[in-house]
């Protein structure tokens, strides 16, 4: 009888376990049933914050908040993710999200690892300095100075592979830590895209800090992450996407998310088939 009760416990914590396994995050690339996991940045103003209230708010997150509605989830069926740059890719091929909307640029060397709906916006990389800094006005400048970038982004690619690769490049998981290193004087000047320099520029703690020298070092067109040969999800985000733009949300969001910044925007590109 002993014997008997301890098997079925040992069975029931099976199943239990089991249970557990299939309704973890990641066993269904993302989505279980009635909820979907989807990256984001918790770190760039504009873009994707994580607010001390534990909200999310920026023009990435909006996109993602109306493509997953087209795809059949409300916001309280979105559980968000942490995409750091260099992580993305894994965050994709792992399963563990369902697509990433991420300050994510669509580019060869990616495209071999995940595939991209979009693109959704255009933007250019740039350099942010200290206000009072005049010695950096141009690319060429930067081979005798500190720099910081983000690890695994094209922002610090660009820079090593043909922008200044004699600059002191310093590299960090986010751009927030690189701002800090600017603000500290431990480097000369952030790149990455404009858009999120100026979103950087305008937060109301570095206001009068810092500028952006206004150089567009390369064009960084923004596509949702997804896995590999989901044609059928590609399909259905380009159409969101689609959407967005023809009924007047995406002018909407640009204006909410970058009027704030004074970040002169591109027209929205033209979203792949
Ligand atoms: N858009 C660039 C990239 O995808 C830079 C921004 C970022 O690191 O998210 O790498």
């Amino acid at each position: 009888m002993k014997l008997r009760t301890a098997s079925a416990a040992a069975a029931a914590a099976v199943v239990l376990a089991l249970t557990a396994t299939a309704c973890g995050t990641g066993s269904d690339s993302g989505s279980n049933g009635d909820k979907i996991t989807i990256g984001i940045k918790f770190d760039q103003p504009g873009l994707g914050l994580k607010t001390p209230d534990g909200s999310y708010a920026g023009f990435d997150v909006d996109v993602a908040r109306y493509v997953a509605k087209e795809l059949g989830y409300d916001e309280g069926k979105i559980n968000w993710k942490q995409a750091p740059s260099a992580e993305r890719e894994n965050l994709i091929k792992n399963g563990d999200v369902k697509f990433i909307v991420a300050s994510y640029s669509i580019n060869e060397k990616r495209l071999k690892e995940v595939d991209f709906a979009g693109p959704y916006f255009l933007t250019h990389q740039d350099l942010l300095v200290r206000a009072d800094d005049t010695s950096i006005t141009k690319v060429e400048d930067l081979n005798s100075k500190k720099l910081c970038s983000v690890t695994g982004s094209t922002s610090a690619q660009n820079v090593k592979e043909k922008l200044a690769p004699k600059a002191g490049l310093q590299q960090f998981g986010g751009y927030s830590e690189c701002l800090k290193g600017l603000e500290d004087k431990k480097v000369d000047a952030v790149t990455t895209d404009a858009a999120i320099l100026a979103g950087y520029a305008s937060q109301q703690q570095h206001w009068g800090k810092f500028k952006l020298v206004g150089l567009s070092l390369s064009d960084e067109n923004y596509g949702i992450g997804l896995k590999k040969g989901d044609s059928e999800l590609k399909t259905r985000i380009n159409k969101a996407l689609g959407e967005m733009v023809s009924d007047g949300t995406w002018r909407k969001l640009v204006r909410k998310h970058f009027g704030p910044s004074g970040y002169k925007n591109e027209p929205a590109p033209k979203i792949a088939g």
